[in-house]
């Protein structure tokens, strides 16, 4: 099989071969995500800001009106998410036209598409900016819009390496300077070029995925983290106990209906044997969950945080449980008040805890009320008191 690669079908690939084969092979669509649509919004902004023949550049006003023409509203969870992150776009645009517009300079290049030879495999990409420093120097910028970037992470940045190879070898200039440029803090790293480890690194790295896709080595690599974001899980193997009847790609009915290699008769029915096992295994949990969710209900209504069978006892227990859609406005408003130092590992029980915290002014904590939402969570525990038919 042969491929054009990109740097993030080879990440892709290398978090999950399988992902990569019903991503890319069988084309299975993924849902949308706001932070992609909200990315690309500011990407396409700040590209029609970086379009001028000639100076002077183009006023603050133009660029938002494209912003607001160009908005994506894909992938938002509801009208008032993407009303804040739409602001917050503005915002940013804002904060980069006043920070730029008096060195403004045009760009060698805008989105500059390429596409190139890494070792016999095609490589494309764009890259957000190019920059010329002489004559034969450019430097290379990369806008990220998400959370804040460690300030080592444009040392190592793959996407920047590949940049870099391609930007020399079609441009042939000199990279000097390599940029990841984090806009919502208006914060550029800049290092300079990428060394040798990194690029032969790359390279070997680009070699290695496209022969093991030329080999069709696509076997599933799960990893909580990651499965847990994955949109594929009906039509993987790993999770295929959980969508008995989930429909089946065309590419993926012909390849599980080819013979697989390497299978013997014994080792088959073993296989069939465990799987069945983890199926009904998986059955009754989801059988035990539907009771538990029962009785807890049952327990619930009649306002019992304990009750008892002949055999075992119940008890139920509330638990409340805060969730923060918009982390990035929950971080900043902390931020703003001064409370920073008080999360060092951001997460919802830690924002929950500065929440009932007297020494946090009243006025942050019934903020960052606003932004949570509150639910509410019955665990319910069983243990076993007594030999049946006892009482
Ligand atoms: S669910 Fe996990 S193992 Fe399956 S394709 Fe997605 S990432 Fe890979």
């Amino acid at each position: 099989m042969a491929v054009t690669l990109s740097q993030s079908s080879i990440s892709t690939y290398r978090d999950c071969p399988k992902k990569w084969k019903l991503k890319y092979v069988d084309k299975l669509p993924e849902k949308p995500r706001h932070f992609f649509s909200f990315g690309k919004s500011v990407h396409d902004a700040l590209e029609y800001f970086y379009a001028v023949q000639a100076l002077p550049p183009k006023p603050l006003e133009d660029v938002l009106r494209h912003y607001r023409e160009n908005w994506i509203s894909e992938g938002y969870a509801n009208a008032a998410q993407e009303e804040e992150y739409k602001a917050e776009g503005e915002r940013i645009l804002g904060d980069y036209h006043r920070k730029h517009y008096d060195t403004f300079r045009i760009p060698y290049f805008t989105e500059y598409a390429f596409t190139f030879d890494v070792d016999g495999v095609p490589v494309r990409g764009f890259v957000d900016r190019v920059d010329k420093v002489g004559e034969d120097r450019i430097a290379i910028l990369d806008y990220k819009t998400g959370k804040a970037i460690p300030a080592s992470r444009a040392e190592q940045d793959q996407q920047l390496t590949m940049y870099q190879m391609a930007c020399e070898e079609l441009l042939g200039k000199t990279v000097e300077t390599l940029t990841l440029y984090h806009l919502p803090s208006q914060k550029a790293l800049t290092v300079p070029r990428h060394g040798k480890e990194l690029v032969q690194g790359l390279r070997a790295q680009v070699v290695e995925v496209a022969g093991a896709i030329g080999r069709e080595v696509f076997d599933p690599k799960p990893e909580e983290r990651k499965c847990s974001w994955c949109d594929f899980k009906p039509h993987c193997p790993v999770f295929k106990h959980l969508y008995p009847g989930a429909p089946v790609s065309p590419a993926a009915a012909a390849a599980e209906a080819a013979p697989k290699p390497g299978t013997d008769k014994a080792l088959a029915k073993l296989v069939d044997k465990v799987g069945k096992a983890a199926e009904d295994l998986e059955k009754r949990r989801q059988a035990l969950e539907e009771l538990k969710a029962e009785l807890a209900q049952a327990l619930k209504e009649k306002g019992f945080v304990k009750a008892f069978g002949s055999a075992f006892e119940a008890a139920r227990q509330s638990s409340e449980r805060w969730e923060f859609s918009d982390r990035k406005k929950v971080l900043d408003e902390i931020q703003r008040a001064g409370f920073w130092d008080k999360i060092m590992a951001p997460s919802a029980p830690l924002v929950q805890k500065l929440m009932t915290d007297p020494a946090v002014p009243l006025h942050l904590r019934e903020k960052l009320a606003r932004l949570a939402t509150r639910s509410e969570k019955d665990e319910l525990s069983i243990k076993r008191v007594a030999d049946e038919g006892a009482g």
